[in-house]
């Protein structure tokens, strides 16, 4: 599958459509959820054009891998959710339900964010 320039997030990072932003350095990108389904719930992204975990740890570079996961805990502090705990998740792929096919982080938090998964 090729990336596609045109999904959500990459429009994000263009500046083509708004977003509520939170952090960004050089390689990462952090913003709210649009549609947030915890008290705290943050998206990280890459700025390279990666649409999955599998083609981010196989095809990024060393130091944009660590600042993706850096970028993670940094926002994670400054969202206030360090101390009581929080929980990342990437979907990947059709069987986890990805939406969006540009790698993203999910953050839960600011509340006690329940079972690991929930089984339908
Ligand atoms: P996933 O199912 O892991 O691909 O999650 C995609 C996430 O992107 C969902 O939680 C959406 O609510 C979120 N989302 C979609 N569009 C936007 C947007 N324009 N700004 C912020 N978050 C968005």
């Amino acid at each position: 599958m090729a990336y596609d320039k045109n999904n959500i997030f990459a429009k994000i990072l263009r500046g083509e459509i708004p977003c509520n932003k939170i952090y960004e350095n050089e390689h990462t990108f952090a913003f709210h959820d649009v549609n947030p389904q915890t008290p705290i719930h943050a998206l990280v992204i890459p700025k390279g054009e990666y649409i999955s975990m599998i083609d981010f740890s196989e095809n990024a570079s060393e130091t944009e891998i660590s600042s993706l996961f850096k970028t993670v805990t940094k926002v994670a502090r400054e969202l206030g959710v360090e101390n009581n705990g929080y929980r990342i998740l990437s979907n990947i792929g059709d069987d986890a339900n990805q939406e969006v096919k540009h790698l993203h982080i999910h953050i839960f938090g600011g509340c006690n964010v329940g079972a690991m998964i929930c089984r339908r």
